[in-house]
Order: structure tokens, then C-alpha cells, then sequence
């Protein structure tokens, strides 16, 4: 493990927060460490902030926002600054990418697909600051106009999670910068390197100070405190569904208005009419890309019986394929788990599902000779049942779990058999059977003959404990806009 091997950004060296547009050290003076995966080594120290910075944090973006300083900019003005946010980065993509692999392990080539999804959503919501429109209102009450007037929300905390740090976050600040809303982001502690590029290139851009602020720091104290912070908002959360419970139990407080993108135990469904080649590369693709710690993954493969034979030993194979290793070279498929802990948390579930009697056909144990770097073998059970824990519960890295079905209606009923629903695929030749079962999944996206598809404009998020709200898309524009209702008397 050689190529990974590169001096930091500056800014990085270590990192501070980013408050009201400066470099600043957290009001404690502590700092807490960055850990290279792939290595189990530090790579930097970053800042810590807490509740004393966040309460500094919000004070620059309220200031920001109450000033006008951004909302009050012309929108085609808003829209420059987006764009060239996305050009500065796409410019840096390299530096970028980097950055990325070497906090969150993953291979180098999905981090520049993160990268290049990041560009590509600042774009996409460049074009939206100009088209964020009221409407008027055919009123039944006589000699009354009325319309209405679309607001930016205010302060919004953006709060991330590891798996996507830097993409995850565009997804929030993009559309809130659009609408006019400042910003308090607070990356992952496991990864708050790439945010705080973000930070630097929103500054280059010429991002007004305030608008744009990054906090890194633990959950429980950086996090809560912008959730319960009174003059916040908005709160914008990605992670997991146990902290999204509690974010919106704390933000009822204050009537926060909160959106949540949480879990996953997205279902793969395939029919034994499928184009099998394609639906053992689907579901190989579905749940190894970023090592299973995609909130998407199609972690259950529910195959209809009479493709077990044929789909199960094909996906093994795809499974078995797969080069893990050194995320910085070019034929890495799967690279480090995001952290010792996660590594162990994703271990332990592999035990789980040996000892509930499931049979592993592909991997099932740490990678011995990437030691001390956080590797596990993409791992497929087959034989799971129901109710065994690893086809119920998220495990968020690369392990599979396949159940059998017989006909629509139990596919169907299998697939909704969960507390989430974030995502789920079909695959088939048959197009009615397609359209039908897309209609009848409890998820916020289907993929039809196709899995891990994203696109700016297209809406995302999560049915029952996956979520609510919808990132991306015009749809995401609702999470940071009011709206405000207008009365005008026109009698003479
Ligand atoms: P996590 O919930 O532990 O942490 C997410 C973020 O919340 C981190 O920034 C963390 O510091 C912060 N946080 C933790 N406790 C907090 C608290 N009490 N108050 C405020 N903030 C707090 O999740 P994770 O382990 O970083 O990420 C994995 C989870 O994220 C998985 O469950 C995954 O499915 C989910 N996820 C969902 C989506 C989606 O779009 N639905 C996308 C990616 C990840």
C-alpha cells in the first residue's frame, strides 16, 4: 500500500472549523483524530467543535441570513456563486477524490463518482435559485387576490454521515444555498476532511462569509446541540434511523422543521424470467459498491425458486471476483470498512448468520493479509430466512443475504416485510409484472432491470422508517422553502 501515500491540503493539517468565513480552533482547544482505514493509521487531527462553536456557527449563518448577505442577493447572482462552486471542485476533482478515499477507505475510482455527482448537483441546483416561484391562486372569496410567496427557511444544520461525506452533503447544501438559506454543516467525525474542502472552495467561490459554515465534532455534542439550538430552523439529517428517531424527538422542542434520509434493508427481487447474467451482475453491483455502506445497498436478494440454481452460484462467483484492497489501486473493487468499529459491527453480523444456520457461499471473514487496514471479504449468505437477524436488520457493509419466493404476491410481500423502505429492485422481462410490483413496494425508489442509479433531478428518500422528506430534485426545494400566503383586497 504505496499510492495512498501524499501530503494533505494545508487546510487539512491540521483542519479547523469554518466559521463565518475563517479558519478558527474550537472554543475548547481540543482536537480528535482522523484515521486512514485502509492503514488503521491517523491521518490528520481536525478540530473539535461543540456546543460553544456550534452556538458561534449558527450566530455567523443567522447573521448571514438576517442581513441578507445571501438570501438578499439577486438569485442570478446565488446561481453564479453555485456554479462556480461546482467548477472550483470539478477543477480540484483529483485532490478531492483523494481526500475522500483516504478517510472513508473506499476505492479511489467511487470517489471520483462521488466528486463528479457532487459537480453535478451544485449545477443542478444553480439552475434552480432562479426558478423558485409562488404562485397565484383562483380564490373563492369575491374581490380577493392572492398568492403566494416562496421563502428561504432560515438557518438550516445540515448533519452527514461517513459513508458519502462530501456527496451526502451537497445533497443539503445545494438546494438550501439555492433557496437562500444559510447553512451549519457538521460532517461525520469519522470524515470531515472533505466538507471542510467544501468549506474552501465555497470561500473561493465567493460564497458570502456566514453562508456556509462547518463544524466537525461528535453526535452527541456538536450534532445535538445544532438540533436543539434555538435559532436553527431547519434541520437536514442523513444517517442512521436510531439517531434520526432522536433528532426529531429533540427538534420537537422548538418546531424545528426536520427531514430525515435514514436506513436501509432495500430488497433486490429477481424473477426467474430475468436476463439472470444481468441480474447476478445487478446484485453483485447492488450491494458490494462502496463496501455495503451505502444506505441503498440491495442487501436482500430475493430470488424466485426456480432461479435459485442458476442466479446463487453466479453471484458468488461475481462476489469472489471482486479485488479487495488498496483503495488507491486501479483494480480495487471493494476498499477498507470505514472504521474499526463499523469492521467489527459488520464481523459480528457475519457470526450472526453463520450461527442462525444460514450458509455463507462467498467470503464471510476479515481479509487477514490487509491487516492492520479494516477489510472484509464480500460476503453472500444463502439459505436466510425471514427472521433471521441479517435479513432483518441493516448491517451496512458487504454482506448479502438471499431468501427464496415463489410467486408475485410473495415477492412482494417479502420485499415489504421490513421496518425500512429506501429502495428496492426488480428484474424481468416481463413488463406488466415490472410495473406492477414497482407500484406495490413500500420504497422511495425502484430500480427496474437496473440497481444504484442516481440522477440530481430525481427524488430521493424513504418510506416508513427510512424517512421522510426527499433529497434532490425540485422535491428537495420544499425541505428549505416556506410558504407564505398573500391577501390583497381589491374592492373599490
Ligand atoms: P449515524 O446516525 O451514527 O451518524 C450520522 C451523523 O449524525 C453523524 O454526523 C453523527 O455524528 C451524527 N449524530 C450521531 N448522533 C447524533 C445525535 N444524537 N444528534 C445529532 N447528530 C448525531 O450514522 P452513520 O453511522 O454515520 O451512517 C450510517 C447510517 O446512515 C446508516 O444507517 C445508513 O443507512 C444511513 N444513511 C442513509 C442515507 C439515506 O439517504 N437514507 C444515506 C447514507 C447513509
Amino acid at each position: 500500500m504505496t499510492t495512498g501515500t501524499m501530503a494533505l491540503p494545508q487546510v487539512l493539517s491540521p483542519g479547523r472549523l469554518f466559521i463565518g468565513g475563517e479558519w478558527v480552533d474550537a472554543a475548547s482547544g481540543r482536537t480528535f483524530a482522523v484515521v486512514n482505514p485502509a492503514k488503521a493509521e491517523k491521518l490528520t487531527e481536525v478540530a473539535e467543535g461543540d456546543a460553544a462553536d456550534v452556538d458561534r456557527a449558527v450566530e455567523a449563518a443567522r447573521l448571514a441570513f438576517d442581513s441578507g448577505a445571501w438570501p438578499g442577493l439577486p438569485p442570478r447572482k446565488r446561481a453564479r456563486i453555485l456554479w462556480d462552486m461546482a467548477r472550483l471542485l470539478e477543477e480540484r476533482k483529483d485532490e478531492v477524490a483523494r481526500v475522500e478515499t483516504l478517510q472513508n477507505g473506499k476505492p479511489l475510482f467511487e470517489s471520483g463518482i462521488d466528486v463528479d455527482m457532487t459537480v453535478e448537483t451544485f449545477e443542478y441546483y444553480a439552475g434552480w435559485a432562479t426558478k423558485i416561484e409562488g404562485e397565484t391562486i383562483p380564490l373563492s372569496v369575491p374581490n380577493q387576490f392572492g398568492y403566494t410567496l416562496r421563502e428561504p427557511v432560515g438557518v438550516v444544520g445540515a448533519i452527514v454521515p461517513w459513508n458519502f461525506p462530501l456527496n451526502l452533503a451537497s445533497w443539503k447544501v445545494a438546494p438550501a444555498l439555492a433557496a437562500g438559506c444559510t447553512v451549519v454543516l457538521k460532517p461525520a467525525s469519522e470524515t470531515p476532511l472533505t466538507a471542510l474542502l467544501l468549506a474552501q472552495i465555497a470561500a473561493d467561490a465567493g460564497l458570502p462569509a456566514g453562508a456556509l459554515n462547518v463544524v466537525p465534532g461528535g453526535g452527541r455534542t456538536a450534532g445535538e446541540a445544532l438540533v436543539k439550538h434555538a435559532d436553527v430552523d431547519k434541520i437536514a439529517f442523513t444517517g442512521s434511523t436510531a439517531v434520526g428517531k432522536r433528532i426529531a424527538g429533540l427538534a420537537a422542542e422548538t418546531v424545528k422543521r426536520v427531514s430525515l434520509e435514514l436506513g436501509g434493508k432495500s430488497a433486490n427481487i429477481v424473477f426467474a424470467d430475468a436476463d439472470l447474467k444481468l441480474a447476478a451482475r445487478g446484485a453483485v453491483g447492488g450491494i458490494f459498491y462502496g463496501k455495503g455502506e451505502v444506505c441503498a445497498a440491495g442487501s436482500r436478494l430475493l430470488v424466485e425458486s426456480a432461479a435459485h440454481d442458476e442466479l446463487v452460484p453466479a453471484v458468488a462467483a461475481g462476489a469472489g471476483k471482486m479485488t479487495v484492497g488498496d483503495p488507491f489501486e486501479k483494480t480495487t473493487r471493494i476498499g477498507a470498512i470505514v472504521s474499526e468499529k463499523q469492521m467489527e459491527a459488520v464481523l459480528g453480523y457475519i457470526e450472526t448468520g453463520k450461527r442462525e444456520g444460514a450458509t455463507v457461499v462467498a467470503g464471510g471473514a476479515r481479509v487477514a493479509e490487509l491487516e492492520p487496514g479494516y477489510f472484509v471479504q464480500p460476503t453472500v449468505f444463502d439459505g436466510v430466512t425471514p427472521e433471521m437477524t441479517i435479513a432483518r436488520e441493516e448491517i451496512f457493509g458487504p454482506v448479502l443475504a438471499t431468501l427464496t419466493f415463489d410467486d408475485v404476491d410473495e415477492a412482494i410481500a417479502r420485499a415489504n416485510d421490513s421496518p425500512y423502505g429506501l429502495a428496492a429492485a426488480v428484474w424481468t422481462r416481463d413488463i406488466k409484472k415490472a410495473h406492477y410490483v414497482a407500484s406495490r413496494l413500500k420504497a422511495g425508489t425502484v430500480w427496474i432491470n437496473t440497481y444504484n442509479l442516481y440522477d440530481a433531478a430525481m427524488p430521493f428518500g424513504g418510506y416508513k422508517q427510512s424517512g421522510y422528506g426527499r433529497d434532490l430534485g425540485k422535491h428537495a426545494l420544499d425541505n428549505y422553502t416556506e410558504t407564505k400566503a398573500v391577501w390583497v383586497d381589491l374592492r373599490q
